[in-house]
């Protein structure tokens, strides 16, 4: 089996699982204990504090520990919404069309709370543009969530860019406007540093960078409030209560080191089996990328493509039998093909959507992996396109 679907879940990296396993068995402490198995964990998730700080170039104490990205850009929005009301202070949002259901969730709830959303639209690649912030950005703005990297279609918004703008709009209103991004898709392939961007709070998540399911990050920058959306025992500052998960902290930690350390060499190498893979597949006849096609603004090892009159779940299907692990935007609904928000953003015509592929390469790939799954995929590609109904 060749995995080609890091974008979705990555394999828990076998440093990172020698790192956990004494957390699962003789240091099992509760870090609220003050006896010495209770120190011992505090010590630990300390240490996994510093070690995410270093990954995103904060601050240990701006690092909150969570159950999962999702976790985290729920209580980013919910929780700064929470402070917006309980000052009064004026409820606009700004997201985008292209945005996880751990965003476009907690916007739509707020909407039915009364919260005016705007949904930025993107272009025909993805991007948000920055005229588009800018013209949407008012004197009634709390809230600003944009993704850095986009998890189906690759594509990098241009982050920097946008948080200086909504900074600087704010220094006009005389008043802060609450700037998060969901960086889920980010560490280990691009570099993050929170010293020079100027957002108030980003989420990731252990799980797409070497770490088990079940452990994330919010950072929150100093001196920025929101309010808890969970209620309990007052472990991390009181904003994400819950007896810490230590095992996998202490992974979030050492994939965090790993990822830090070693960014550069794997967004090169990830960047080379995007390349030749875009390569290989571009002789398919009406095969159209998805997102940039300019890997300069892709994530690394992110390939997606959407194949005319296809399907994407009968690919992905066919690449299973062929031993290629790789994912579709589309589902099929009791019959009905439905391309996912995001392909839908990008007003594909639905005969291109449905066939929508996600290639996403991770560091256990190898150069022969792209042109083994490439080949397959080119072959399950005119198998299909020779059996469908035109
Ligand atoms: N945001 C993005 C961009 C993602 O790709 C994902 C996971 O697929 C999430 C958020 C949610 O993360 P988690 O699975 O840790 O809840």
């Amino acid at each position: 089996m060749i995995y080609l679907d890091n974008s979705a879940t990555t394999r828990v990296r076998p440093e990172v699982l020698s790192a956990m396993l004494p957390y699962l068995n003789d240091n099992f402490g509760n870090p609220s204990s003050i006896h010495k198995q209770g120190r011992q964990a505090k010590d630990a998730i300390s240490d996994a504090r510093k070690k995410v700080a270093t990954l995103l170039g904060c601050l240990p104490e701006e690092v909150y520990f969570s159950g999962c990205g999702t976790i985290s850009n729920n209580t980013a929005i919910l929780g700064r919404a929470r402070f917006v009301e309980a000052n009064a202070l004026p409820r606009h949002m700004i997201t985008t069309a292209i945005e996880h259901p751990s965003v476009t969730g907690p916007a739509r709830y707020l909407e039915s709370l009364g919260w005016e959303v705007t949904y930025l639209p993107v272009d025909a690649q993805g991007f948000v543009t920055t005229d588009s912030v800018k013209a949407a950005l008012r004197d009634s703005t709390s809230i600003v969530s944009v993704m850095w990297a986009n998890n189906e279609i690759g594509v990098v918004e241009p982050i920097a860019e946008i948080a200086q703008l909504v900074s600087d709009y704010a220094a006009t209103i005389g008043r802060e406007i609450f700037m998060h991004t969901d960086a889920v898709q980010v560490p280990g392939k691009i570099a993050i540093d929170l010293s020079k961007l100027p957002v108030s709070a980003l989420s990731i998540s252990g799980h797409k960078f070497g770490a088990p399911k079940g452990v994330g990050v919010l950072f929150l920058r100093r001196l920025v409030n929101i309010m808890p959306i969970f209620f309990g025992g007052g472990q991390e500052m009181g904003l994400l209560p819950g007896t810490e998960g230590l095992p996998n902290i202490v992974a979030i930690g050492e994939a965090a080191r790993l990822a830090h350390q070693e960014q550069a060499e794997l967004a090169a190498r990830l960047t080379a089996y995007q390349k030749r893979l875009f390569e290989i597949l571009s002789v398919c006849e009406n095969l159209k990328i998805t997102g940039p096609a300019d890997v300069a603004h892709r994530l690394p090892g992110h390939v997606s493509v959407a194949v005319a009159q296809l399907e994407g779940e009968a690919m992905v299907l066919r690449s299973d039998l062929k031993g290629i692990a790789v994912s579709s935007g589309s589902a099929c609904h009791q019959g009905i093909i439905e391309p996912s928000a995001v392909l839908r953003a990008l007003r594909l015509p639905d005969s291109l959507a449905q066939g929508a592929l996600r290639i996403s390469f991770g560091r256990d790939n190898s150069e022969s992996d792209v042109e083994e799954a490439g080949k397959s995929l080119l072959e399950v590609f005119r198998k299909l396109q020779a059996t469908a109904v035109r």
